[in-house]
């Protein structure tokens, strides 16, 4: 348990965004501003200050702020001191402040996964940021001594990490056209066996429908293992030339699309937007796609992940939050499965030009089917599977948040043989780590739960009440510094229906 002692001068809004952020990491309990502490309660807690200001960054590289997420930070008796360039740097990493003041832009008008401050460092493969919330929670424990040290539970029902499994609908009509672009890749990358292969199977699927036949088999293999998955859905008019792009190939309200929404949800699966190229030009065009997902959908979006992660970071981002999105789930690289915000985690977003926070949660993307094959040239899916789960021991083992994406296109007809069946083992390999497993808007929820709760008063015995916000759909479990549960905050009961 801490009490934030705030800083002289005042923190700027980054060094409270990163103070916020990194305190939420932490799963450190804070001890509420209007509890009831008396001196003897007050005594038992230890105080997590903010160290003084320092000279203006003359930091010659972006990795500046890499180095700074390592800073020590100081312990004393009862008292924890966490630098302030600590704190702006978790607002120029986790909360992309760098990539947003990048003009750089590759082909698809997407910043280059070079302008990140950790590939600048050469660290996009570990958490930085999380990693500096573990180190403030060694460092209150370090500190604590006799006073009492309590600690936020990090998932629902007592699992340890989280796995969330998330699909884009790339490919709903035209299906041959997809096969045909994917032989000639192969035939590039110098693969005529595995494009034999291919061909062979698109002609003997060409009676049937091998999309459908993909979304059955994505929702068939999630079922048997109990995953409840996301799916981003497209929901533009195609032209020629957004088919032309990459973009649109297909209309939400066809009837193969429709047919695809009806069985994501009927198998209890959550519906988002996956945004279209226009969203990143246009930022209205967010909220008339939205629309459009709620006329098809049984429920509105509250999801939203940019096609081909193409976005500009912050404003994109603050269009999605005006058009009624409460998360994002865009951040992750194209060409490597790696930690684009520096976490394992949800964030809130962070808006560099206006210096605040913006009212949307970021669900950062780790792990792709295709970043290896389409980038690295690797078209061994159980290396794509090895891959996800090297990135998986690091989320349990630091009790986080691992976010992949499968596209159910990914069958032999379509281009990829040998894919299918390994993403079952994918599926067999997660589950067997008994992670929480939600659809992320689940997952989102839990965690502004979990960001909210305080401690209010400590009883003589040394149990602590604990306040949370009305209409929690969780169990909250408070843990001391061995992992034992010592307090509960129950959820509360929903609401009686109205007219009762
Ligand atoms: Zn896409």
């Amino acid at each position: 348990m801490i009490r934030v002692v705030a800083g002289t001068p005042p923190l700027s809004p980054a060094e409270q965004y990163g103070l916020d952020v990194v305190v939420d990491l932490s799963r450190l309990l804070v001890a509420s501003e209007g509890g009831e502490w008396d001196a003897s309660g007050r005594d038992a807690i230890v105080i997590l200050r903010v160290g003084p200001p320092t000279a203006p960054d003359d930091r010659a590289a972006p990795t500046g702020a890499i180095t700074e997420l390592s800073a020590p930070i100081p312990v004393a008796d009862g008292v924890v001191t966490i630098p302030r360039p600590l704190l702006r740097a978790v607002a120029e990493v986790a909360g992309a402040g760098i990539e947003q003041r990048s003009r750089g832009r590759d082909r698809y008008d997407r910043v280059p996964a070079a302008e990140n401050p950790l590939v600048a460092a050469s660290v996009e493969r570990e958490p930085a940021v999380s990693i500096a919330g573990a180190r403030l929670r060694e460092a209150v424990v370090q500190a604590a001594g006799s006073r009492i040290v309590r600690l936020l539970a990090p998932w629902p029902d007592a699992h340890r990490w989280c796995a969330a499994m998330t699909h884009d609908v790339d490919v709903v009509s035209v299906w041959p056209l997809f096969t045909a672009l994917r032989v000639v890749e192969l035939l590039r990358k110098g693969r005529g066996s595995l494009a034999v292969a291919v061909l062979a199977a698109a002609v003997r699927a060409a009676a049937g429908d091998p999309v459908w036949a993909g979304i059955l088999g994505v929702l068939d293999a999630e079922r048997r293992y109990g995953i409840v998955s996301t799916w981003f859905m497209l929901c533009g008019t195609p032209t020629l030339a957004t088919f032309r792009a990459g973009d649109l190939t297909y209309r939400p309200e066809s009837p193969r699309a429709r047919r695809i929404v009806a069985a994501i949800e009927a198998a209890g699966h959550e519906i988002g937007l996956h945004g279209s190229f226009a969203t990143s030009d246009a930022p209205e065009t967010f909220t008339l796609q939205r629309a459009r997902l709620r006329t098809l959908s049984g429920t509105a979006a509250l999801g939203v992940r940019q096609h081909y992660l193409r976005m500009r970071p912050g404003m994109t981002q603050r269009s999605m939050a005006v058009a009624g999105f409460a998360y994002d789930a865009t951040y992750g690289f194209p060409d490597r499965n790696a930690y684009r915000l520096g976490v394992i985690d949800v964030v809130p977003g962070w808006d560099d030009a206006a210096q605040r926070a913006v009212p949307i949660d970021e669900v950062p993307l780790m792990w792709m089917d295709r970043a290896q094959s389409k980038y690295q040239g690797v078209e061994d899916p159980d290396q794509w599977i090895a891959d996800a789960m090297v990135l998986a021991d690091v989320s349990r083992r630091a009790e986080g948040l691992w976010v992949g994406l499968w596209h159910p296109n990914l069958t032999t007809a379509l281009g990829f043989p040998g894919a299918s069946p390994a993403y079952e083992r994918l599926l067999a390999a997660l589950t067997v780590e008994r992670p929480y497993i939600a659809p992320l808007h689940r997952v989102v929820e839990w965690r502004a739960l979990r960001r909210a709760v305080r401690a209010h008063a400590m009883r003589p015995d040394g149990q602590v009440t604990l306040v949370g916000p009305p209409g929690r759909t969780f169990d909250i479990v408070v843990e001391d510094a061995d992992g034992r549960p010592r307090e509960r905050l129950a959820a509360t009961p929903a609401a009686p229906p109205p007219g009762r």
